[in-house]
Order: C-alpha cells, then sequence, then structure tokens
C-alpha cells in the first residue's frame, strides 16, 4: 500500500476505471488488523472473509459507477466507508437509467453468489482447501450483500428502486412518499425481527446501532418529500390499479378486434394459414351439422364432435362480428347448432 495520500479521514487508492477510490482510514486499519492477524497466526484463510467482503462490495460500487458513466453520467467518485461503499455521481439519466444504474449493484452481488454456490456445486469435491473456503465465503457474503441491499429501505439500493419504480407509475411525490412508507414498515420489521432473533448475536450492538441511524435518515427524508400517509397510499395505489386494469381491458378488446379482422393481423403467413384451417372447418363442418340434423349427435365420431362445436364457435363469431346484418345462411347454421345442442361437452 504505498504511495497512498491521506485525505481526510480516508486514504486514496489511486483511480481505476479513471475513477477516484478513497477507503475510509479507521475501515483500512480493521482490514489490516483482521486480515495481519489471521495471517500471523499463520491462519491467512481466516481473515479471508474481511478482504472477500471488501472486493466484494468495491465490485458492487464499480458496478453502480461504470453503469452510470455508460448512461452519461459523471461519476465523481467511489469511497469505501466504514459501513459500505457509496458511489458519487451527478445524474443526468432519466428516472430508468437511474433505476439500471442502482440495481447493477446488488446485481454484480447475486451473480457472484450464483457462480460461487454453482462452482462449489460442481467442481467442490475437487477443489483444494483454500479454493472452497473462498468460494463458500465469497457465495455467503454477496447472497448477504444482496439481501440487505434490495430491501426496500431508503437510502439503500433496494429503497431507491421501489422509489424509482413507484414514481414512474404513480408520479414523483405520492411515489417517494409511498416508497418511505414502505421504508419505515420494512425498518420497524427488521428491528423487531432482530430484537427478537438477533439478540445473543456478537453484531448485535452494530445492527442495531446501523437501524436507529438508517431510521433518523428516513425521519430526516420526510423533511424532503413529506410524510407517508395511509389514505394517500390506498388512493394513489387505487387510481393506479384501476387505470391499468383500464388499460389491460382496452388491450384486450383491440386484440379480440384484430383477431376478428385478420386483415391487421402482421404474418400473411400466419394470417393465411388460420384462414385456410377456417374455411376447411367452416366448409366440413357444414357437411357433419348436415349429417348430424339427419341422424342425430349420437351418431357422429368424436373427432366429428370436436369439429362441429370449432364449427359453431366459428359461425358464432362470424355472426357477432358481422358489420351488418349477419348472412341469413349463417343464423341458419347457427338456428341447427342450437337445436341440436351441439356445444354440449365431448370428451
Ligand atoms: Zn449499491
Amino acid at each position: 500500500m504505498m504511495g497512498m495520500e491521506s485525505m481526510g479521514g480516508e486514504f486514496r487508492l489511486g483511480r481505476p476505471f479513471g475513477i477516484p477510490l478513497t477507503i475510509n482510514k479507521l475501515l483500512a486499519g480493521f482490514v489490516a488488523v483482521i486480515f495481519g492477524f489471521a495471517f500471523l497466526s499463520k491462519a491467512p484463510l481466516e481473515g479471508a472473509w474481511i478482504l472477500i467482503l471488501l472486493v466484494s462490495v468495491l465490485l458492487h460500487e464499480w458496478a453502480h459507477a461504470l453503469t452510470a458513466r455508460a448512461a452519461g453520467d459523471t461519476v465523481i467518485k467511489v469511497a469505501l466507508h466504514l459501513f459500505g461503499g457509496v458511489t458519487y455521481r451527478a445524474g443526468r439519466g432519466g428516472p430508468k437509467a437511474d433505476f439500471r444504474i442502482t440495481a447493477a449493484g446488488p446485481i454484480v452481488n447475486v451473480l457472484l453468489a450464483a457462480a460461487a454456490w454453482l462452482a462449489l456445486r460442481f467442481a467442490g469435491p475437487e477443489l483444494p482447501y483454500w479454493a472452497s473456503i473462498t468460494l463458500d465465503f465469497t457465495f455467503r457474503i454477496n447472497a448477504l450483500l444482496a439481501g440487505l441491499n434490495l430491501l426496500p429501505i431508503h437510502p439503500m439500493d433496494g429503497g431507491r428502486m421501489a422509489r424509482l419504480a413507484l414514481s414512474r407509475r404513480v408520479g414523483a411525490g405520492p411515489g417517494a412518499r409511498i416508497a418511505l412508507g414502505i421504508s419505515f414498515a420494512t425498518l420497524l420489521s427488521a428491528g423487531v425481527f432482530f430484537a427478537w432473533w438477533g439478540a445473543s448475536s456478537p453484531m448485535f450492538v452494530v445492527v442495531i446501532f446501523l437501524l436507529v441511524q438508517m431510521f433518523m435518515l428516513n425521519v430526516m427524508e420526510i423533511r424532503q418529500v413529506g410524510a407517508p400517509s395511509m389514505d394517500e397510499t390506498r388512493a394513489v395505489l387505487g387510481r393506479w390499479w384501476r387505470e391499468r386494469r383500464e388499460r389491460a381491458a382496452e388491450r384486450r378488446a383491440e386484440r379480440a378486434a384484430r383477431s376478428a379482422a385478420p386483415d391487421l393481423e402482421p404474418s400473411p403467413f400466419r394470417r393465411a394459414a388460420a384462414i385456410n384451417r377456417d374455411e376447411e372447418v367452416i366448409r366440413d363442418g357444414r357437411k357433419v351439422l348436415e349429417k348430424a340434423a339427419d341422424r342425430g349427435l349420437a351418431a357422429l365420431s368424436p373427432e366429428d364432435r370436436r369439429l362441429l362445436m370449432l364449427h359453431r364457435r366459428l359461425i358464432e363469431i362470424r355472426v357477432d362480428t358481422s358489420p351488418g346484418n349477419p348472412s341469413p345462411d349463417d343464423l341458419h347454421l347457427l338456428e341447427l347448432h342450437v337445436r341440436l345442442g351441439s356445444s354440449a361437452e365431448v370428451h
């Protein structure tokens, strides 16, 4: 670690990918002590987890930084703080780009966890001891990082993603307030859960400290976006849901209209095939219908009955969707069908 300059409470670690990288001095000290102690006790593997944690957090931040730069953001620096990394950037892309940039971090952890899991699963027994220990740490640490970061808590990645996703659907103000409400609820549940299950954990004090700090950040966020309220949430989500259903109904109606008017179908081959099949059903179905009118439904083979049902459906569609009055011929055929009760279930 030569050539490191100190800067406030941080060490500068050069400019990988052209982006300044800094590490908190206390964190650097922790890493050095934990790994150094393991190393000096001739058990470097026991200190490997802290290095893997550091590298995993760093890859997470670089994923944010590089996607941000690709989206046209200005990336100012990547900093490793005592309790996690931060990518400082000035955004120019819209909310969609912002969502991708935010998701990139946890995605890297998911990929690392998956890769380590697969390697252990398929090559586990043949691997040397140090490699399987390293993979095991990589899997656990990255699964934990992905899981924690995806919790919908402000200001973590999951909280930011929830806010961006909600804002796109219900507007920026209500979206931010609903996301903040979700964040408070998740934080409180996490607090209750940890107080109940983690009371004997050696990390208890640290986790409670972090939860309280995040709670304070959430309270401060109320000043920016306003307080979340149950009434607003219900009204906004209700409106969104209604609009969504209306749009879905419109799309369904459009699709139905398109299939009733085959001229709008984009693929000429498929259209031709469908028309051919329909014409076949209309032609052959008519013969079967006449046979059934003569000798009764019971005289038909199962195939013929199926054909008859298809025929009836096509005639019904033609009668329902004919632009003017339906043709007398179609009405006559439908009448025959109704009289026969041809749509009865056939197995
Ligand atoms: Zn992140």
